[in-house]
């Protein structure tokens, strides 16, 4: 990533040596269960009461398993291009660890082309430009070519 683009929200995702971005999620050591955003303690599990979370990347894959189609500007103070175009909001399920994941999906994909269990994939997509010019990125997600 260069200097002037930079993700809207540390830490949630990663770029691997090829380029490709890659989700870092959370795994509990105890029961193995799989938590995003990535967090250091306190695992989901309620039948567990392990505390130490170890951070992992997760599949960069999954089948979509719902999503919706937002037709409105957010309020302030979110922000939103202006002209505000609609976007879809896809939750996907990740292949590996069958964790829900939601997360916009990129430009020109509207819901009319998505359909549930199709095959998506992680990538980026910017989200708005910050007070410095920074471009700030978002993880995304992408029908899977
Ligand atoms: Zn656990």
């Amino acid at each position: 990533m260069s200097a002037s683009t930079q993700p809207a929200v540390d830490g949630w995702f990663a770029t691997d040596g090829s380029g490709q971005p890659y989700l870092i999620g959370a795994k509990c050591h105890h029961c193995g269960t799989y938590v995003f955003p990535p967090r250091a303690n306190n695992c989901p599990n309620p039948g567990c009461d392990g505390d130490e979370l170890a951070q992992v990347p997760l599949s960069r894959r999954g089948t979509l398993w719902s999503y919706t189609e937002n037709r409105y500007a957010p309020p302030p103070p979110y922000p939103s291009p202006d002209p505000f175009e609609p976007f879809a909001v896809a939750a996907v399920e990740l292949a590996d660890e069958g964790l829900i994941v939601l997360g916009k999906v990129v430009e020109g994909t509207l819901a009319a082309d998505l359909k549930v269990g199709m095959e998506m994939e992680l990538t980026t997509m910017p989200l708005y430009v910050d007070d410095d010019g920074v471009e700030r990125i978002v993880h995304a997600w992408r029908i899977a070519r």
